[in-house]
């Protein structure tokens, strides 16, 4: 089973090869890909009781074969068998394919029905012209098709993975999951499953394998989910038994931080700082998740853990996923721990070669004590004389993956440092259960005191002069908007072409007032400059991309206007949207859209209208949309599953939960060979 593919009949390097792009490497590998759905080849449809939308096999005479020339050439081959008749469309056809549609030959064939000029036709069916005394075959299994890889047809892909449920005769995959937790979830046993799924019988109940709920089904993806949460847990396990500097704060320096605040911390605020304070005493490495709504102050929860490591002289690196961000977070953390009398240093990749040197000297030698930055700060070539804790704001734009590579970036003499992950994408429990297994979690659940809900309307963009003026009137009175330009396209060019016009546009529409304008392509240091004079109340309208989506924070600014808002995720909208609502105004939201509006569209529009939770407008993401998109699976290493659907499957998740810290307490080894068939042996996580 874990031979190589080319001990199967027909299979080259060359065919291994494009097989390898499929993720098909080994036998067992092909007995886990799956149909996508199947074909129904085991009865022979009486001609006269087909209709169209069905896609079946029916068998009959030729009665006529012409080619007729409407604008193009087609060959139209009429058949009968008694209770009706079907044509035959072709538009590619050989000479020989001409010949062998005799009148009175005997054509079996499979494909769509579908409405033509005169009565029902298949266009391009899959046929079998049968010798005389033939007679007709039908399979006596569902036909499965499978995912298509260029350059394997489908049946030479059906012919090796049935070489594959031969070998599996001989040497079944092994049944990794304990009897016990197969018999309380009733669900049957491995071989059983694949043999069924690649060969249902003809009564198999299409319908719940369409949904993906048959129990053969379930039993794959069960293990499959338990093998990405096992490998999960294993890491949280590790650190358990890693160590870290306990960071004790015997000066109390944390009290003193939030004693100096301008504002008292809400009481989830300083719950969650409780909790981070009790792991960050121990011995252990930390390994923390906050999840709180846009704008329920997680930075300063942050700067309170960096606070307690202040007496034990440590370093704390603190990670934005963009420029913007790291810029404001450095505003604020040199005025908050300005009286402490500490060095802070900065490190983003567009920093200047010198200022760079600085900071890095800075880091190596442990004067700096609060390192603030991008990603940068875990490069090649940045030295930490003593990191003890690494914040990571903003996690959704980072995955497992970047996770475990920072914890072992920043292990020194001491052990490996604590770590706080921050995101404002709230997911949904049975979500979080699967994506943050490693981490524990603590929710900040409560806004700081005196914020109103942001209402919330959309408009189509014909309506675009009402809001402009709105916008001049909100300005009038001393407030400040958002005009933001999503990325219309993958490409950059035009996103940044789609903010420069409305800039135009609104400067000449509001002569009266000061328009700024930021983009990602924007120099450093003239972003910047933007952000600070739209903080500071200088800009009174900033026409933005998305760049200003996540974390920037202006709680003057009241208004925010989204164009094409159509096209953009329920999540993205929220995060938004959470820019406003931060002061004492009322504040609104209008969301643009270009008509006609799909159904899609207009339901995540209507989310948004109804509610102000980011934790609902996240359980209506996933249902709308699916995990992947949610989390953005392929910037954040969310693993990409093969077989399972966290949408679709999440209701496994408090089983797999329960039956994994079983498998990892008394079968270890069945552990260790379930992440090992599920995450192969490249995975760098889990080790058992
Ligand atoms: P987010 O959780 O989205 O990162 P921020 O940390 O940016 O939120 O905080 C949002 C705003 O709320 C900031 O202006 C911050 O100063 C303010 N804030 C945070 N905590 C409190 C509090 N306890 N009372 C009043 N304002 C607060
Ligand atoms: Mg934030």
């Amino acid at each position: 089973m874990s031979s190589p593919l080319t001990v199967l009949q027909g299979v080259g390097p060359a065919l291994a090869t494009t097989l390898s792009r499929l993720d098909l490497f080994r036998v067992e590998d092909l007995l886990f890909l799956l149909p996508l759905r199947y074909e129904d080849r085991t009865t022979l449809n009486p001609i006269g009781s087909v209709r169209p939308g069905m896609r079946c096999l029916v068998n009959g005479e030729v009665l006529l074969a012409e080619v007729v020339y409407r604008g193009r050439r087609n060959m139209l081959v009429r058949i009968g068998d008694g209770t009706g008749q079907i044509t035959l469309r072709f538009f590619h056809f050989s000479r020989q394919q001409q010949a062998q549609f005799q009148i009175g030959a005997t054509v079996t064939c499979f494909g769509d029905v579908r409405p033509g000029p005169v009565g029902l036709e298949m266009v391009h069916p899959e046929y079998r012209v049968l010798r005389a005394g033939q007679s007709p075959s039908v399979s006596d299994s569902l036909t499965p098709i499978y995912p298509m890889t260029e350059g394997v047809q489908q049946g030479r892909l059906r012919n090796l993975v049935n070489q594959a449920l031969t070998l599996m005769q001989k040497e079944a995959p092994a049944e990794l999951l304990p009897k016990k937790i197969l018999d309380v979830l009733a669900l049957p046993r491995l071989s059983v499953a694949l043999n069924y799924l690649h060969n249902p019988p003809p009564d198999v109940d299409l319908v719940s394998i369409d949904a993906g709920k048959h129990p053969c089904q379930i039993r794959l993806s069960f293990e499959e989910l338990l093998a990405h949460y096992m490998s999960l847990r294993n890491l949280r396990h590790l650190a358990n038994q890693e160590s870290a500097v306990p960071l004790k704060d015997p000066a109390g320096l944390q009290q003193q931080f939030i004693s100096g605040l301008p504002y008292t911390l809400t009481n989830a605020q300083e719950r969650v700082v409780g909790e981070i304070a009790a792991d960050l005493r121990q011995p252990h490495p930390m390994m923390r998740l906050i999840q709180g709504d846009v704008g329920s102050g997680k930075t300063v929860v942050a700067a309170a853990a960096c606070a307690q490591g202040l007496s034990s002289r440590v370093q704390a690196a603190v990670m934005a996923p963009t420029e913007l961000l790291a810029e404001q977070h450095w505003v604020s953390f040199s005025e908050w721990f300005q009286k402490f009398d500490i060095e802070l240093a900065w490190l983003s990749g567009s920093q200047k070669q010198s200022a760079r040197r600085n900071s890095l000297e800075a880091i190596r030698s442990g004067r700096a004590r609060i390192i603030i930055g991008t990603h940068a700060l875990f490069q090649e070539g940045v030295e930490f004389d003593n990191l003890a804790l690494v914040v990571i704001d903003e996690q959704h734009r980072f995955g497992v993956h970047q996770r475990v590579a920072l914890r072992n970036k920043g292990v020194g003499g001491s052990g490996h440092p604590h770590q706080l992950v921050m995101t404002a994408t709230p997911i949904p429990r049975t979500l979080a259960m699967a994506a943050y297994a490693d981490l524990d979690t603590s929710i900040i659940d409560e806004l700081p005191p005196g914020r109103r809900p942001v209402t919330t309307i959309a408009l189509p963009d014909t309506r675009r002069g009402e809001v402009v003026e709105r916008v001049r009137e909100a300005c009038a009175n001393g407030q400040q908007a958002y005009w933001v330009c999503p990325l219309i396209d993958e490409s950059e060019i035009l996103d940044y072409q789609a903010a420069e016009a409305s800039y135009e546009m609104l400067t000449t529409a509001l002569a009266s007032l000061r328009v700024g304008l930021v983009h990602g392509r924007m120099k450093h240091g003239a972003k910047d400059k933007i952000m600070r004079a739209f903080k500071s109340g200088d800009v009174d309208v900033l026409v933005a991309t998305t760049v200003i989506e996540v974390g920037v924070d202006v709680p003057n600014a009241s208004l925010m206007i989204i164009e094409n808002s159509e096209r953009m995720g329920l999540s993205q909208l929220h995060q938004l949207r959470g820019r406003v609502g931060r002061g004492a105004d009322q504040s609104h939201c209008v969301m643009l859209y270009k008509q006609p509006l799909g159904q899609l569209a207009r339901n995540r529009l209507a989310v948004l209208r109804q509610t102000n939770d980011g934790f609902l407008v996240a359980q209506r993401d996933l249902e709308l949309r699916g995990p992947g998109e949610l989390l953005g699976t392929r910037q954040t290493g969310l693993p990409e599953y093969r077989i399972a659907n966290l949408v679709r499957d999440a209701d496994l998740m408090p089983v797999v939960q329960e039956s994994a810290e079983t498998i990892l307490a008394h079968h270890k080894e069945a552990a260790a060979a379930i992440i090992r068939r599920w995450l192969g042996d490249a995975h760098q996580y889990g080790k058992v």
